[in-house]
Formats: structure tokens, sequence, C-alpha cells
């Protein structure tokens, strides 16, 4: 293979080459180093929740971002539980998917892809005694980059006596967030997205009471997380084969994370490229999706420009042959495309593309600022 192409993608993202690198070893899932390498992972990820000492636990879960949502729907919700999802976008979406395919009651409080779930209606929904005893919630919902306020939600979740799910797959280690201070029970993320891992397992913040009442209640046996934290804790391995060479990209990922300045510093850096594409794109004339006050910095969707010769297909063709990818849009009544902030990549990065899609819009002849 040539030179890879950068990835403006919600994941898999582009990586650094000391990632990619950890990954040239084979190690035994007994091994000592390996169960140490685990066991490491686990301590630093509660610490990027800001829950060590807190009473969590951090359980790893082979498979993407969506098998850790599977596993902790299907293990949470007993069988006489009731789940309100809280949907503003497309894994909104798919967590009531998940449910229904596993046969879980569930109800969905839904929003329109462009608002932030409101407060109001989730009171209102919770009332005074409520009928559910989960409730979830996606932190960014990276259909389009919007952020919920997963803080305020969290506190009318306590005082209703509910258990507190968050999706935050694309918002943890990118988004600064205490997992306590939320009230959240399970928070679920994966490898590959603002950590900057490679692809291959999911992880679930979870609180320790919340985590032993799932005993026997998953619905399937290698997505069950009572079981998964029962054998990290008994022995420091997975049940069942693990993803070491993911993992030992992950250690390594961490260590980055933590010499950019943790969290806070990943979260300036990723601002930085956000506000570059931000200002680049409208100077071209691309119109945000979001107004200001509720897009992230994790990704960001831009309207299909009105004009009669844009076609998507094409203009991401000539983006993907510069080495520059970009990504579909997801939304249910708008054309969009996206662009990610988050990954191993920098504002020259973005000055880069930008000049790629200047370029691709000359030879488009596309000129959508008269
Ligand atoms: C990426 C992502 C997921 C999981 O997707 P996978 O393709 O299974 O990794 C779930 N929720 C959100 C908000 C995401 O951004």
């Amino acid at each position: 293979m040539t030179h890879d192409s950068l990835l403006f993608t919600p994941g898999p993202l582009t990586t650094s080459p000391s990632v990619k690198a950890a990954m040239l070893h084979d190690l035994g899932s007994r091994d000592g180093r390996f169960v140490a390498v685990v066991s490491e992972i686990r301590r630093r990820l509660l610490r990027i929740a800001e829950a060590e000492d807190h009473g969590f636990e951090a359980v790893l879960m082979q498979g993407s971002g969506t098998f850790g949502i599977e596993s902790v729907i299907g293990s949470t919700v007993p069988a006489d539980g009731r789940l309100l999802v809280l949907s503003n976008g497309a894994y909104g979406k798919r967590i009531v998917r998940i449910a229904s395919v596993l046969g879980i009651p569930t109800e969905v409080l839904e929003f329109p892809e462009n608002v932030p779930v409101e407060l109001s209606r989730v009171a209102a929904a919770l009332g005074s005694a409520s009928p559910f005893s989960h409730v979830a919630i996606v932190h960014c919902e990276t259909t389009t980059g919007i952020l919920n306020p997963v803080r305020e939600v969290g506190q009318l979740v306590r005082q209703a006596g509910c258990r507190y799910i968050v999706d935050s797959m694309s918002g943890f280690g990118g988004i600064p967030i205490s997992v306590p201070a939320c009230g959240i029970d399970f928070l679920v993320s994966s490898a590959n997205k603002c950590i900057q891992g490679v692809p291959g397992f999911s992880f679930a913040i979870v609180e320790r009471s919340a985590l032993l009442e799932c005993r026997g209640r998953a619905r399937s046996l290698s997505l069950d997380l009572h079981a998964q934290w029962e054998g990290l804790e008994r022995d420091g391995q997975f049940r069942f084969t693990p993803p070491t060479h993911a993992l030992l990209a992950f250690r390594t990922a961490l260590e980055e994370l933590e010499a950019e300045g943790g969290v806070d510093g990943r979260a300036a850096r990723y601002a930085a490229n956000h506000q570059a594409l931000v200002s680049g794109m409208s100077t071209m004339g691309f119109q945000c999706y979001l107004p200001p006050e509720h897009r992230s910095h994790i990704i960001t969707s831009f309207r299909y420009p009105d004009h009669p010769a844009f076609d998507f297909g094409a203009f991401y063709d000539l983006l993907a042959r510069r080495g520059f990818v970009i990504y579909p849009g997801k939304l249910t009544h708008e054309d969009c495309f996206r662009i990610g902030n988050i990954g191993h990549l920098f504002p020259g990065d973005i000055e880069a593309l930008l000049s790629g899609i200047s370029e691709v819009l000359g030879e488009l002849s596309l000129c959508l600022t008269s």
C-alpha cells in the first residue's frame, strides 16, 4: 500500500504511526505481560471517566461500539424492566432497534435531529412515579454532531430512580466528562474513536452496584457484561479470544492521550480542527446543518450546496483520489455530508483538506459563493 488516506470520518479514524507500530507483537492471551496491559487499560479508562475511587468498574468487550451497546442494553434491563430511549438521530434509533431485537419493552422519546434532547419533555415522560427502569441517551449524536445535555438529563434520571445508560461512543476521550458527576451508571465507548486506537473492542464504564444487579440478566452468552467483568476480575483475562493487537495499540493510544494533556488537551486540538474546518468551508460557500450553539467539535454536518451541478458521489470520489476520505450524511430529512474532526489529525491536515475541496470545486466547475 502507498501512503494512507486521511480519514475525516466518525471512525475508524486516522491513527498515529506509534499506535500502528504497537501492534507488531504476538502475545498469548494468558501471557503475564498481556494481562498487565489489560489491567492498565482498565485503570486508565476509569481515570479518563473521572471515576477512580468512586465505585466504578471498566469492562472491555470484544466487537465494535454497537456490540458494546448491545451488551449493556441486553445485560442491564431485567425481564420486568422498561427502557426509555431519548433519540435525536440514527444512533438513538439503533439503541431502539437493539432493544426491539432483544424483546425489551421500550418507549422512545423522539426529538428533531437539529435539536438537543429537551429536559422538559424528559421530565414529563419520567413523571413522578417513573414507569421506566432504565433511560438511554446518546452523548454526541454522530448523525449530526449535536451534543445532548447528558448531565442535566442525568439529574432527572436520578430523581426518577432509574438507571442511566449513555452512548458516548464519539465523545469519550474527546469531550471532558465526569461519569459519576453526571449520574451515569453505564457509559459505553469504543477503541477507535476519540482515544484513537484501532477497531476491535468497546468498553463500558459502570457503576459497581448497577453492574452487580446484572448477574444473570444477559440475553446473550458472549455479550454478558457481568460475566465478562467477573472473568476480568478473576484472572485478568477475557472469557473468549481477546483482540490482543488492538489492546496493545490502545495502550499506546492512552499514553498519547495523556501526553497530549489528557481529554482537555485533546478537546482543544479537536476544537481547533473544527474551527479551521467551519471557517474554511463557509468561505467556500458551504453551510453547516446545525446552528453554532448545538455543534460539537467531533464531527460537522454540511448541507449539500444548493447548486444543480453538485453531485455528492463525484465530490466524494475526487476528494478520495486526493487522499481525503469524508463521510456521507445519515439524516432523515435533509441531504448533508459529514466531515470528522477527530483522530490523529491536526489543523494543518484540515487546511490540506480545504485546499483539496477547493480544487475539487474547481474541477467540477462549482462556484458556491457568487
Ligand atoms: C460510532 C458510533 C457507534 C458504534 O458504531 P460501530 O460502527 O459499531 O463502531 C455508536 N454510537 C455512536 C454515537 C457512534 O458514533
